[in-house]
């Protein structure tokens, strides 16, 4: 174990070696001695720090820990409104709707079981015009985009895509520049990172990533195609590219070869697929669905962790506590926390923390101890308006799960800045028996009319010093409604949401900012401040989920940030996809 003067030694050593300016290195005080992280605190209770609150407590009950949350609520951006309209409620979803089963959504399917939900979800199924319709907005109607519809036979499936290809301005001269793909050169090796849409647009054309692709990454990212790193969101395309120098090619290569997948990756598809106790209905629907949520909203997956936590005599709950200080102190971690109720400011000492912050609030709280080191700008996260319509009139809207807007379409015609609009009627029964549903009704109204959220701002509002007022945004989202979709009904229930700073822009040069983050929080806090949530493993629910899951199996282990994913050099292992 090392003392307090060995521990500055060592750390004097890497500061020289990572050219820390040495009148800084008398305020880093690194106390590396590890106590046993049996008294964790998790600083945020959205859906990160619910979850590592669960998988701590899961493996080991005896551990303390404690949930510091700013707010009154606990749940982040997890947000589920009820109103009561006609004879019955609707939900308005304010953050997130649905969640994948692909991916991460394995653990996810694993946490619902553990908390009793299994029955409680509910299921659009893969033929549903929810997963077979989506749509894109481009240039002045809505594009059905190009996918198999299961409903449908061979020949009527082919005649539609070649339409697509042939007539939508979106898509035309799209299926010639992919034969071309092939032949393009590929990337300079000096090129260390590039951002997504200019990648593609070297690759395939810009006219795919203005009129197509900058539309998907409106509807997850809320982002800038031409910001968004490459190297971050799509590594095995980065890669493939690198390794073959097309990504057709690579991608024909994978199929008769086996596609190569991170070690890490790899073991978790592993540990997913060891048998798992799940209901049979609820493992056969998980498969067949498109999308999930639960009957009383995606909220019910927080407020149930929330109630499971609360049975938990070794968990504790601090609301309307806002951490402003974490220092590392020989023998604990000293939190400050100031709470909003009273102002006033206590003092806590823990063996751990793990921060489900934003890097910018993390860093925030952890001035004391960085001196300026920690505040290097790791990625913006712009802020999102969603606009919640019901309409008593039903079928306003061509079936499906809504459109994005891309960024071909210029600003004066797009001057509300709209992103996309979901069409929530779309993932969950209307009327009970519908086949394309498997599960409870979440709308109780017998009547049920239209409901759709407008997506506005993200990368839009960059910069801008305010925003559009709750009014302003409900009229935005009613003018959209009725340029492109022709409605020009008053909604009978709205819900105007400001969600400030919500998304993580991973932009370029996204993993170097996150591997000087990863370096200053190891060398400062040596293990005991980690951190997870939705600028780690993805922006989703179930990668939010994810982190969580990695960052509290991980806590044994002495001396890590949570980051080391991202941060260290992967070993890419070849998968074989078996045809069942
Ligand atoms: C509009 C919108 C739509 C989305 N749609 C989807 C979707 O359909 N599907 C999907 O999978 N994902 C979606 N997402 C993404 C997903 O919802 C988020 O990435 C996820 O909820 C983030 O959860 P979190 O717990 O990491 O962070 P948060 O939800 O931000 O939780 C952090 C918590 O920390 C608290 N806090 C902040 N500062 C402090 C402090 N100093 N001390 C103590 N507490 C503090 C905050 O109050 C908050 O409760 C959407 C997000 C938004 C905003």
């Amino acid at each position: 174990m090392l003392n307090r003067r060995n521990g500055l030694n060592k750390v004097a050593r890497v500061g020289s070696r990572r050219s820390v300016a040495p009148s800084s290195l008398a305020a880093i005080r690194c106390y590396s001695s590890q106590p046993d992280p049996n008294d964790v605190a998790i600083l945020g209770g959205g859906i990160t720090g619910l979850a590592t609150a669960h998988y701590l407590s899961q493996s080991n009950p005896n551990r303390k820990v404690t949930i510091y949350e700013s707010s009154p609520r606990l749940g982040g951006w997890l947000h589920t409104e009820k109103v009561e309209i006609d004879d019955g409620h609707i939900l308005f979803e304010k953050g997130p709707r649905t969640l994948r089963p692909a991916g991460n959504g394995s653990l996810t399917a694993r946490l619902v079981n553990q908390l009793g939900l299994e029955d409680e979800t509910i299921f659009t199924m893969k033929t549903a015009p929810a997963a077979t319709n989506r749509y894109l907005y481009y240039p002045d109607h809505l594009v059905r985009v190009p996918q198999p519809d299961r409903k449908l036979g061979f020949m009527a499936n082919a005649t539609a895509l070649a339409n697509t290809f042939t007539y939508e301005p979106a898509f035309q001269g799209i299926l010639g520049r992919l034969a071309l793909e092939p032949f393009r050169p590929a990337r300079d090796s000096s090129v260390t990172d590039e951002s997504v849409g200019d990648f593609f647009a070297r690759r395939i054309g810009r006219r795919l990533v203005d009129q197509v692709m900058s539309a998907v990454v409106h509807g997850i990212y809320a982002g800038d195609i031409y910001q968004l790193s490459m190297k971050s969101l799509f590594p095995s395309l980065w890669r493939l590219e690198e390794e073959s120098g097309s990504l057709v090619t690579g991608l024909l290569q994978n199929m008769v070869e086996g596609a190569k997948v991170p070690a890490k990756e790899l073991e978790f598809m592993m540990a997913m697929k060891q048998p798992y106790p799940f209901g049979k209905e609820f493992r056969k629907n998980f498969r067949r669905s498109n999308v999930f949520t639960f009957r009383n909203g995606i909220q019910q997956l927080v407020d149930t962790l929330e109630a499971s936590l609360k049975k938990s005599p070794n968990v504790i709950f601090q609301l309307n506590q806002e951490v402003t200080d974490i220092k590392n102190t020989e023998q604990n971690v000293e939190l400050e926390a100031k709470s909003s109720t009273e102002g006033s400011t206590s003092k806590h000492n823990h063996t751990h923390v793990i921060s489900t912050l934003s890097p910018d609030k993390t860093s925030q709280a952890a001035s004391s101890m960085n001196r300026g080191f920690l505040k290097l700008p790791v990625c913006p996260t712009p802020t999102v308006m969603t606009v919640n319509l019901y309409y008593r009139t039903p079928n306003l809207h061509p079936s499906g799960f809504g459109y994005l807007i891309p960024l071909g379409i210029p600003i004066d015609q797009n001057p509300e800045r709209a992103l996309g609009v979901t069409f929530d009627t779309a993932y969950a029964a209307g009327t009970p028996g519908d086949e394309d549903f498997v599960g409870p009704m979440q709308d109780t109204v017998s009547n049920r009319g239209t409901k759709v959220t407008v997506m506005l701002g993200g990368h839009y509002w960059d910069g801008w010093s305010s925003h559009p007022s709750n009014d302003e945004g409900l009229q935005m989202a009613q003018s959209i409604m009725e340029r492109h979709l022709g409605v020009t009904e008053k909604p009978a229930a709205h819900s105007v949401n400001l969600n400030y700073n919500c998304i993580p822009q991973y932009t370029v040069g996204f993993e170097d900012r996150v591997s000087k983050f990863h370096d200053e929080l190891s060398l400062r806090y040596s293990g005991r401040l980690r951190v997870a949530g939705n600028w780690v493993r993805g922006v989703g629910v179930n990668d939010c989920i994810r982190s969580a899951w990695d960052v509290a199996r991980d806590l044994d282990t002495s001396g890590l940030t949570g980051l080391e994913y991202i941060v260290k050099p992967k070993q890419w292992l070849t998968v074989k996809v078996k045809k069942s």
